[in-house]
């Protein structure tokens, strides 16, 4: 079964509308697809809705689980977490994307403030990254800053303007870790912290950031992420097992052009580490 619980639609910073995110996950033969958009589940009627309609036409079913990915903070630094099986209808947590949805538009403003007071146009790129219908991102502010011919690529723009220690190290302004999780549970729904290896960590600081979250009732951790060298997933896979957390698979698949991180492309789950997915599939 193929399974890929992390993936990103245009309500946040993919490129495919969810319509177009379901037929690409169902060309690639993927029978469960978790929706996960940055702090928003917006797009996930119309993946259901396109699911259900793919699955009239096709013997191949594919089962849409509905998540959200959220940013949160943890000792200054942004931490993402993935809430799957999250009930999307619910009214607490839609309150609460709602005031992420704020501080996502609040942020790039004065992102876009600092870099006009680094040199760059800020308010054209702020109009660039907010007639986007998504909640914007800095990816979206780094693809508004390369179309414009500010920086050669996305890394660049990452380098010298958006990443940590840069313009962008505006992470404490997101709720704290445990009340991100506390967010997720209370839509009934399991919570993943994403990409553990992604955040600039000792292995110290990373075992204490699994601790914290773990208290705050986060059940997963991603351990097969896009890009992961089998280093990385026997890493994270170590780190699911010592804590007894289960593992999650995805891809975090935003566009179709990035050859590197396709959708469907996915290593399995190591030996050992209990799926995400056991008691819902
Ligand atoms: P935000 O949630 O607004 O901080 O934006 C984070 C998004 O930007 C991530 O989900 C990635 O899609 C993208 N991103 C983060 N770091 C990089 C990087 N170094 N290079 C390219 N894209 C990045
Ligand atoms: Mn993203
Ligand atoms: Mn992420
Ligand atoms: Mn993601």
């Amino acid at each position: 079964m193929k399974i890929d619980l992390h993936t990103h639609s245009n309500h946040s910073d993919g490129s495919l509308t969810p319509a177009e995110l379901i037929t690409a996950a169902a060309h690639a033969g993927i029978d469960v697809l978790a929706l996960t958009d940055h702090d928003s589940v917006a797009g996930i009627e119309d993946a259901t809705h396109s699911a259900r309609a793919h699955a009239l036409q096709a013997p191949h079913t594919l089962t849409i689980v509905p998540g959200v990915e959220i940013s949160a903070a943890w000792r200054s630094q942004g931490i993402h977490v993935l809430g799957l099986w999250i009930d999307p209808a619910s009214a607490q947590l839609n309150a609460q994307l709602k005031s992420q949805a704020q501080r996502r538009h609040v942020r790039m403003r004065s992102l876009c403030a600092r870099l006009t007071e680094m040199g760059l146009p800020g308010a054209t790129l702020l109009a660039t990254v907010e007639a986007h219908p998504g909640l914007p991102t800095r990816a979206h502010l780094a693809a508004a800053m390369v179309a414009a011919g500010h920086v050669k690529d996305n890394e660049a723009a990452f380098v010298k303007y958006l990443g940590r220690g840069k313009t962008a190290a505006l992470a404490n302004q997101w709720p704290a870790l445990a009340e991100v999780v506390s967010w997720i549970t209370g839509a009934g729904g399991v919570a993943s912290l994403a990409h553990p290896l992604r955040y600039k960590l000792s292995a110290g600081a990373r075992r204490q950031l699994i601790t914290d979250f773990q208290i705050a009732g986060g059940l997963g951790v991603e351990v097969v992420t896009g890009g992961h060298a089998a280093a990385q997933i026997d890493t994270c896979a170590q780190l699911a097992m010592q804590f007894g957390l289960a593992g999650s698979v995805g891809s975090d698949f935003h566009h179709p052009h990035v050859s590197w991180n396709p959708l469907g492309r996915l290593a399995k789950l190591p030996i050992g580490v209990t799926p995400i997915w056991q008691k819902f599939l």
